[in-house]
């Protein structure tokens, strides 16, 4: 887990209605969000909850959120789809959704997921950043959902997923939540919830590109 940045520790809610400036505070910012998994591929299964769905519901009112804060959003998938042809490889899947980044001239790529282990009473979101690469979008993310949904806080750290290390643009997944802990994935299904983690994230883009 890494230290972030404390750039990015400031909470940017007090700047929504005091500088005019900063109103729009996305215009001209492109941001790809990639709901993770879809189609022949539903992800986690955990309670008889698809992670597929749980990452679509997030991306779709984060994306509504980002807009009227003036950023063009593009989604790699807005229907529960796979990206690739079904008798392709999964790594086709996901380069689809890299090329989505490429071919858009995105500023940022932002990966939802949410996760599922063994140990059924691990809790919170988690933020990882491509290997070798800058910390800094997917510190901005955790810190500001930590700081809207108050709970466990599992840090920051390198991954090698492959949307993260074949993406030439700041790139974070957010793995927000485990499926496996029922009280969580009860969490991941409610409306009230979905939305307070798509306005931390929405908080944590907006305090990047601040910085940036
Ligand atoms: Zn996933």
């Amino acid at each position: 887990m890494l230290h972030c940045d404390p750039c990015h520790q400031k909470d940017v809610s007090g700047c929504y209605c005091g500088c005019a400036g900063l109103l729009k505070p996305l215009l001209n910012k492109i941001v790809v969000l990639d709901p993770g998994h879809g189609g022949i591929y539903p992800g986690t299964i955990n309670y008889r909850i698809r992670e597929t769905d749980i990452n679509l519901a997030v991306a779709l009112k984060l994306s509504k959120k980002l807009a009227r804060f003036g950023a063009t959003v593009i989604m790699t998938r807005t229907r529960d789809v796979n990206l690739a042809p079904a008798d392709s490889t999964l790594d086709a899947d996901l380069q689809a959704r890299v090329d989505v980044a490429k071919n858009s001239g995105a500023d940022i790529f932002v990966s939802l997921h949410s996760d599922s282990v063994p140990n059924i009473n691990l809790v919170g979101p988690a933020s990882y950043f491509p290997k070798d690469r800058s910390s800094d979008l997917a510190c901005a993310i955790q810190t500001s959902l930590i700081n809207e949904i108050c709970t466990v806080d599992n840090g920051v750290s390198p991954a090698d997923f492959y949307v993260l290390i074949h993406n030439d643009v700041p790139a974070a997944l957010i793995e927000m939540g485990y499926l496996s802990n029922l009280e969580e994935a009860l969490c991941l299904m409610d409306n009230a919830y979905q939305n307070l983690i798509a306005d931390g994230i929405l908080k944590g883009i907006i305090s990047y590109f601040l910085c940036h």
